[in-house]
């Protein structure tokens, strides 16, 4: 008979050029066969730059692998090296993204100490100038980049358009004898904006390996037809992203959504989920839900996967949830100690459960697991390691008790 194989994930990768990022020893492929990269983009003002360089330092931390920044103004721009000098001494090696609207032209001309300390550079082509003077600004920050051997990301937004190519597309449209939508319009202009910029940039002397591309909307759908047509007419690497994704929930949702059908069709080498944060919520959420798209999808292994019930009637009290956001918490951030030390830990299975329904179950399938006491159950924790019964927990000390048996497991299985 038949049978019809199940998919274990994407291997449709597209074909693109692979493009160095690097900052020092610090070296992130974006394209080709390397692996999609979380990359994500300070709130702070640039000019602050003891500010800035602690949230880069946060971003990086939480796993981005490129941080970008906004280069607004002079203050920005003369704040940049600063701010490397200050990641430097906290030891903090992560490629920085300068992104230029409006005067970037200006700003890397007059502070190159700001165009050397910068891996990257973000144009965008709709906010470069106007009429004969946008060709002139353009080509000033390619021979920028070019110089300092700089790779660039021509990222197209739809929310700043370059109308006069938008105008163009419409006037070629309106001479077709059977016209396209004005939806299928706007995709053109974007994708034309995008491939024709770079195309501009390789004549300007911009290696072919220097270019990443981006074309960013805020609808679902759109994204996905965007980035399809664009994936099949060029190799440039492509920057997926979701701008103005919005906030809670739906932030996460949306780019999941569109980033997930693009990533299973093999499109996309770095993303950022570009989240509105609460007041005063954190920044590096953004990183990690780009961490656990790419990790739950099956791409990238970042961190143990946790693997939790629900919960229901029949869990008895909130030390569950409380032991799960704990050993979440707990593997996250002993992350980047154990990455140098223990190689291949974040491989490891975790499950964290609220009774012994599932429990025990669940647990023998994961490396660790543990079953917290439900309704009606005598107040034990039964602990599975590699599939067998390890342990029985019990009293106040659940939580520490478990870090250290994660820790000693961590210990034992991946020591060199
Ligand atoms: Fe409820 Fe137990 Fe299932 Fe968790 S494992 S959802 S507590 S039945």
């Amino acid at each position: 008979s038949t049978q019809t194989a199940i998919p274990s994930g994407p291997s449709n990768r597209r074909a693109s050029r692979s493009v160095l990022v690097a900052y020092g020893q610090r070296k992130i492929w974006v394209g080709g066969d390397a692996p999609v990269v979380v990359q994500s983009m300070t709130n702070t003002d640039t000019a602050n730059a003891i500010e800035t360089a602690i949230q880069i330092r946060d971003l990086a931390r939480a796993g981005s692998e490129l941080v970008r920044l906004t280069v607004d103004r002079p203050e920005a721009a003369e704040a940049v090296p600063y701010i490397r000098e200050q990641l430097d001494k906290m030891e903090v090696d992560v490629p920085l993204v300068g992104d230029f609207h409006y005067n970037g032209h200006t700003l890397l001309n007059d502070y190159p100490e700001c165009a050397k300390a910068l891996s990257k550079y973000r144009i965008n082509p709709g906010n470069v100038g106007k009429g004969a003077k946008r060709d002139t600004q353009f080509a000033q920050m390619i021979e920028v980049a070019a110089r300092y051997d700089k790779p660039v990301r021509i990222g197209v937004n739809w929310g700043s358009l370059d109308q006069a190519l938008l105008a163009r597309i419409m006037d070629e449209n309106a001479g077709r004898a059977e016209p396209w939508s004005a939806q299928a319009v706007m995709y053109e202009a974007l994708i034309t904006s995008a491939i024709e910029n770079a195309v501009r940039a390789e004549e300007l002397g911009l290696g072919r390996d220097k270019i990443i591309l981006s074309c960013k909307v805020s609808g679902v759908q759109d994204l996905i037809a965007v980035y399809r047509e664009l994936a099949k007419r060029c190799d440039y690497p492509l920057h997926l992203g979701l701008t103005e994704a919005g906030m809670g929930s739906k932030g996460i949702v949306a780019s999941t959504a569109a980033l997930s059908v693009l990533l299973q069709e093999g499109i996309g080498d770095t993303i950022r989920i570009s989240l509105t944060p609460e007041p005063g919520g954190d920044r590096t959420k953004e990183v990690i839900v780009g961490q656990e798209i790419l990790q739950t999808m099956g791409l990238r292994k970042f961190t143990p996967m946790v693997i939790a019930c629900p919960g229901c009637g029949r869990t008895t009290s909130t030390t569950f949830q409380e032991l799960a956001d704990n050993i979440q918490t707990y593997l996250r951030e002993q992350m980047p100690e154990w990455k140098k030390t223990y190689p291949g830990v974040e491989a490891m299975n975790v499950a964290v459960m609220g009774c012994i329904v599932n429990g025990p179950g669940e647990s023998k399938h994961a490396n660790i697991g543990i079953s917290l006491p439900g309704t009606g159950e005598s107040p034990a924790a039964p602990v599975f390691v590699d599939g067998a019964k390890f342990a029985t927990l019990r009293g106040e000390r659940i939580v520490e008790e478990f870090q250290d048996i994660v820790l000693n497991y961590v210990k034992k299985n991946y020591s060199n």
